[in-house]
């Protein structure tokens, strides 16, 4: 029977070519959006991924999501945390509600999903669970404390459930990403974006399947040796 496998943000951007990758590798996918019907259906079509609209920051939606998940395509294998949002403005700034839609999407929603299938994985001795973090989250980045606390809490949460998963088959990681050109990137003002190329030493952005491959390394059955690790993947963003 084949691995089921469930990508939140999984019809658009990194998440659509994880969500394709993983298809294309012979697992039953489960691609989660929040609102943007026209391409959850596209995606939909065009993949023959199966599509489920739910809050990931909303811990009863998860819970409910993925009991409909399980009835359609069977208990989920494979989480994917790719669901992440932007709402960038510097301290000054900031809202409280900023912040809170932020660390609500990109943090509370690993919580969420993570807790939505632990025991099931851990009653079945599998699970493979990559987080998807952000360069931003290691290094920083003006104007994005809301979003660099999100993602760097990200890599501690991986690196804390991977030592509970670690004894009963299930891995826990996480993918860094650098600058993957995606909806999310594209909203960057331009004379921005030539100044973040111009730091990758590859010279361009990343693809959304330069992330996607990452992933299927990491969720293979036979990758069970790597547990609490972060694969960076930024076109040599690190070297300097
Ligand atoms: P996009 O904005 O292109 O896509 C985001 C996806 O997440 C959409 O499918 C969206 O659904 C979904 N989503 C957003 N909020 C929720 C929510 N509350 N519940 C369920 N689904 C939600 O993002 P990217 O592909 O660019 O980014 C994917 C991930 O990679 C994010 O976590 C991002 O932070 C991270 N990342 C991206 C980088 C980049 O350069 N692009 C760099 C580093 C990290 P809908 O279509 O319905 O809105």
């Amino acid at each position: 029977m084949a691995r089921v496998a469930l990508v939140t943000g999984g019809t658009r951007g990194i998440g659509e070519a994880i969500s394709v990758m993983l298809k294309k590798n012979g697992y039953r996918v489960a691609a989660v959006y929040a609102g943007n019907d026209d391409r959850a259906k596209a995606c939909a079509d065009k993949n023959g991924v199966s599509v489920f609209k739910w809050d990931v920051a909303d811990y009863d939606q998860c819970m409910k999501g993925i009991a409909e998940v399980a009835k359609a395509l069977g208990p989920v294998d494979v989480l994917v945390n790719n669901a992440g949002i932007t709402r960038d403005a510097t301290l000054k700034k900031q809202s409280r509600k900023q912040w809170d839609e932020v660390l609500d999407t990109n943090l509370g929603g690993v919580f969420n999903m993570c807790k939505a299938v632990w025991d099931s994985m851990l009653d079945r001795n599998f699970g493979r669970i990559v987080n998807i973090g952000s360069i931003n989250g290691q290094a920083g980045q003006y104007g994005q404390v809301n979003y660099a606390a999100a993602k760097s809490g990200i890599h501690g949460f991986t690196k804390a459930l991977a030592q509970e998963g670690a004894a009963k088959g299930i891995t826990v990681n996480a993918i860094a990403p650098g600058y993957i050109d995606t909806d999310m990137v594209q909203a960057v003002p331009a004379p921005v974006l030539e100044k973040i190329v111009a730091r990758i030493p590859v010279g361009r952005l990343g693809k959304a399947d330069e992330i996607a491959r990452g992933v299927q390394f990491l969720v293979a059955d036979d990758a069970g040796f790597i547990t609490g690790s972060t694969l960076s993947i930024n076109g040599g963003q690190h070297m300097y």
